[in-house]
């Protein structure tokens, strides 16, 4: 017998001995963190809605409990009484029945009214008809991604719980070390922005933090070949947590499928399905631009099979010695701060990932609150002494005017936004300001992957703001489906059309002008002087964004039916900057994240921002707050422990 076996076994009996006598237990397994119990009598676990809690504190584990699947009711006869069970307003799409492991998943519009208040409903449909219930949103703006990775996923059921499984003893295994160490190797975005990737090695566990690229310096990738990474073998790396689906986190997740990786990615659901949608796009790209992608979309459905999500606040084992707990970063949807607990109160270890201190219109501001941490590893995008933002009010009113002026002068507002965030960002500012009559009721066009990313935004309300959130849930006033939204579904001619007709705002990728729907809006409206190009985000030194705020009027573009064919757009619309609506806490921002932060860290490392910012402020927090701080180069490798 394994020690695994033992374990399990051990864990059986013990389970056995807590609960009554007449609840039979047939099995239990590991599934990825969680531990599965299989019983005959599914119905009395459900009866008492503390036992499961009991045993999940006692045990100090995640449990599900399944039924043995000797005792499943016929599925069509289960889905009459589900039917009956949960009310109509929850608006269930559909049901479907697993009887491999005896699960209901129920997609409904409305997962609320299924799950009951806590939990009261979802127990009712087990002690009526023995089936373990799932439940998944309906997203309410239609999302092809998310029903695309939902597909795939059923698809690739069976493979799954193999992997799960492994995982899971893997997870589950026994200490094998016999010292105790903690050590962290910066593999990059060290004194640079791009290629976030980071290594946290215990004498037990060897665990891999984002994996991204460098934008516009496509070579530039984490130095992931070292021994203290895959150097030694991809086998060797045990977990990969991924902070948030931007592609300088993301890109290269699903190279390390290429390099035999074949373990588990944590992340949470939206970060999940979002890496879906930004690196096909990333292949996408790569390829219309001639260049060869480093993996193609099978390692990125590797990547998504790999996946397993885990909600803010979960207490999760990822390694025999290692606990790991996301927490709300207000970066973009589904960011996390991830905080790591190492041996048996050994060490903690926090990374921000990019963060968002004070609250937006979408996110709640990044949580600073932990039970423990020794160091943290500290995004420090704007870190610069001179790094301050406008205050988004401030910025929003600049906003508010430029549309006026130019819907007083019969023109468009033409804004290149990035699909992801900020796009979202703006869609509740203009909702509101029309709302509020701050701005006239006109249409908003949405082009590019905006609509998209705001579909998989409204898929998962729970990681919005608290407002946001309960408007989405009990009002049925979901800000983003205003009827002045409108998806660019139907290419040039509804472009053309859009662009003879009336005032209007358009948001359309990409945000810093470097290609996508956005050229070609250029064409359309380039030439109109009573428009109005307006810059609501960063534009990096080399992109045409930058150019144009620097002064550039005659812009080449290619004709769309003929790629071949160059022509010049000669530049008369205004040009407008509106600044702070990052997505990234200013200089304040990050320094009331440390300074509020409870506890105090006693070290600090500053990475994630160029060569001045992370100095500037490395040496703030050490001589504001004197505390032990590190600006990190890339390769290096730092004990705690
Ligand atoms: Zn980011």
């Amino acid at each position: 017998m394994s020690q695994v076996e033992k374990q399990l076994a051990d864990t059986k009996a013990q389970i056995e001995s807590e609960i009554p006598d007449d609840i039979s237990v047939t099995d239990v397994k590991y599934e990825g963190p969680e531990l599965v119990i299989y019983t005959r009598h599914p119905k009395e676990f459900a009866q008492d809605g503390d036992l499961v809690r009991q045993l999940a504190s006692k045990l100090r584990k995640r449990i599900t409990v399944r039924p043995h699947p000797d005792v499943l009711s016929e599925p069509r006869e289960a889905r009459e009484k589900i039917e009956e069970i949960i009310p109509d307003d929850a608006g269930v799409a559909d049901l479907d029945f697993h009887e491999d492991t005896g699960e209901v998943v129920i997609e409904a519009e409305k997962p609320g009214m299924v799950i009951g208040r806590r939990g009261s409903t979802l127990r009712e449909i087990t002690q009526e008809v023995g089936w373990t219930p799932e439940v998944v949103r309906t997203p309410p703006i239609e999302s092809s991604t998310v029903s695309n990775v939902r597909n795939f996923l059923k698809q690739e059921r069976e493979e799954r719980r193999d992997i799960l499984e492994r995982v899971g003893r893997t997870i589950h295994r026994e200490e094998m070390a016999d010292e105790q160490w903690v050590r962290i190797t910066t593999l990059g975005c060290c004194r640079e922005v791009g290629r976030a990737s980071f290594i946290l090695n215990t004498a037990e566990t060897r665990i891999l933090i984002d994996c991204g690229d460098k934008p516009g310096a496509e070579g530039e990738v984490p130095y992931l070949q070292v021994p203290e990474a895959l150097g030694a073998g991809a086998q060797n790396v045990d977990a990969v947590v991924l902070t948030h689906a931007h592609l300088d986190h993301s890109a290269l997740i699903p190279l390390l499928f290429k390099y035999g990786y074949d373990g588990p990615i944590y992340c949470t659901e939206p970060t999940r399905d979002l890496m879906g949608l930004l690196t096909l796009d990333y292949l996408d790209v790569a390829s219309k631009e001639g260049r060869t992608p480093p993996y193609d979309s099978a390692q990125v459905r590797e990547a998504i099979k790999h996946t397993i999500p885990l909600e803010y606040g979960d207490v999760t084992d990822i390694a025999p010695d290692v606990k790991l707990t996301f927490h709300n970063a207000g970066h973009i949807l589904g960011s996390a701060v991830s905080h790591f607990h190492i041996g048996d109160g050994l060490y903690n270890v926090a990374f921000s990932g990019d963060i968002h201190y004070d609250d937006t219109r979408l996110f709640n501001g990044a949580v600073n609150d932990f039970p423990r941490v020794e160091t943290l590893v500290m995004e420090s995008t704007y870190g610069g002494r001179n790094d301050y933002q406008t205050d988004q009010e401030d910025s929003e009113r600049k906003l508010v005017e430029v549309i006026n002026e130019t819907y007083e002068d019969d023109g468009k507002v033409l804004i290149p936004a990035f699909a992801v965030g900020r796009s979202q960002e703006i869609m509740m500012v203009l909702e509101e300001a029309m709302r509020t009559d701050k701005i006239p009721e006109m249409p908003v066009h949405l082009d590019g992957m905006i609509w998209e990313a705001t579909a998989i935004h409204t898929t998962y309300p729970e990681y919005l703001r608290d407002d946001l959130r309960d408007r989405i849930f009990h009002e049925d006033e979901n800000p983003f489906l205003a009827d002045q939204f409108n998806h660019i579904d139907g290419g040039e001619d509804e472009r053309q059309e859009v662009a003879d007709g009336g005032p209007c705002i358009i948001l359309s990728t990409s945000g810093m002008m470097t290609g996508g729907p956005i050229m070609s809006w250029l064409r359309h409206l380039g030439s109109e002087e009573h428009s109005t190009l307006t810059f609501v985000g960063y534009q990096a030194q080399g992109t045409l964004g930058r150019r144009i705020q620097n002064g550039w009027d005659e812009i080449p573009v290619q004709d769309p039916r003929d790629r071949s064919r160059e022509s010049t757009i000669s530049l008369r619309m205004g040009i407008e900057v509106v600044d702070g609506f990052s997505g990234h806490a200013d200089r304040q921002g990050l320094e009331n994240f440390v300074k509020t932060m409870n506890p105090r860290p006693e070290k600090v490392l500053c990475v994630h921002g160029d060569e001045r910012s992370v100095q500037d402020f490395s040496s703030a927090l050490y001589h504001d707050y004197n505390m032990r701080t590190f600006a990190p180069k890339n390769l290096e490798t730092f004990r705690f422990k």
